[in-house]
């Protein structure tokens, strides 16, 4: 799942700069720099450390200066020198950043005006949404469709409160997009959800209140207290951060992303989304450039061949909708205050 499909999309400085490593004799007689590092993954970022764990043990690093201005993140695959022990106090450091083999990110948006690089290497999208209190939210969700696409994770649709409301509807205006989906009351069984996550790697988002961490809470039970006791002042965990943190689970890992709860998509490019659709894409290519796909648009090709018959409609309305919800404000957001446990 590499992002160079187009030819190569502009790198930004959230990219890592990937050194050249291996393949060569080095010229000189020296060694290369830091071969003795050792790889592990970043599984939490906080003010600056990185939490990392590395053959299983807890480490946390700094940032070699060398590395620059080029973010690390949650799900990054890292070399580290340095105290490897684990033991309190001590501190390593990152030295080189891996090749992404993916990148979930968000653009600058109402609520965060710098874009960035959410999670690295995640092969799977969770997307949480209650069938009731809150109502669904079907533009959050097409939001985050775009989003997976984009960075060609696989999507997955999380229904939660099922118990409260029936998923029919929900289900009924996803059903044209083929989405694997669960569907989940508090009691239920999960067997089914775990059997899709293990083994990957999968990032968990939702807005305020639909059970996302609840959830998570649920899958892997001692990550309650990795977040650390909850103040009585703030509501808000001693260690609880803003950002991702990963989870060992099954073989894969799960990454909640508390400070996520919308994505701005102005980066993305409408092809990528219609690459989605391998039906309808065959058609695109006959469209005028800088087609929009809508039913207004001139010579759209899509539409000529929803008219002789030969597309589905429903997909083309699902494909319709999932384009405009680039556009505009992200109104997805709940005015609830933010509950960090949620
Ligand atoms: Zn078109």
């Amino acid at each position: 799942m590499s992002r160079t499909r187009g030819g190569g999309r502009h790198l930004d400085e959230d990219d890592i700069r990937v050194r050249a490593r291996g393949g060569s004799r080095p010229r000189t007689s020296k060694r290369p720099k830091h071969e003795n590092a050792r790889e592990g993954m970043v599984t939490a970022v906080d003010r600056g450390r990185y939490r990392c764990l590395v053959d299983r043990v807890p480490v946390v690093a700094m940032k070699a200066r060398e590395l620059g201005r080029g973010s690390i993140v949650v799900g990054d695959r890292v070399d580290l020198v340095g105290d490897l022990s684990g033991r309190p106090d001590t501190l390593a450091r990152v030295v080189r950043v891996r090749e992404r083999g993916s990148i979930l990110r968000r653009t600058a948006d109402d609520t965060d005006p710098v874009e960035r690089v959410i999670v690295a290497n995640a092969d799977q999208l969770a997307i949480v949404c209650a069938l009731a209190d809150p109502a669904p939210q079907p533009r959050f969700v097409d939001r985050c469709l775009v989003a997976a696409y984009d960075a060609g994770l696989e999507p997955l649709l999380c229904l939660t409160k099922a118990d409260l409301a029936s998923p029919d509807e929900m289900l009924g205006v996803y059903e044209p997009l083929g989405l694997p989906y669960e569907v989940l009351g508090p009691n239920q069984d999960l067997s089914g959800l775990r059997a899709r996550l293990a083994g990957r790697t999968t990032v968990f988002v939702g807005s305020s209140g639909v059970g996302k961490s609840t959830l998570v809470n649920r899958l892997v039970p001692s990550a309650e207290r990795a977040v650390g006791h909850v103040n009585a002042v703030t509501g808000r965990g001693r260690h609880t951060s803003t950002s991702a943190s990963a989870l060992e689970f099954d073989g894969g890992w799960l990454i909640d992303t508390p400070g996520v709860r919308s994505f701005g998509l102005a980066h993305i490019d409408p092809d990528d989304i219609v690459a989605g659709f391998h039906d309808l894409d065959e058609f695109a290519v006959d469209c005028p450039p800088e087609c929009t796909h809508q039913e207004d648009a001139p010579g759209c090709a899509i539409s000529a061949a929803l008219e002789r018959g030969e597309v589905d409609t429903d997909r083309v309305a699902s494909l319709r909708r999932l384009l405009s919800s680039r556009e505009g404000e992200d109104d997805t957001e709940p005015a609830a205050p933010a509950d960090p446990r949620s």
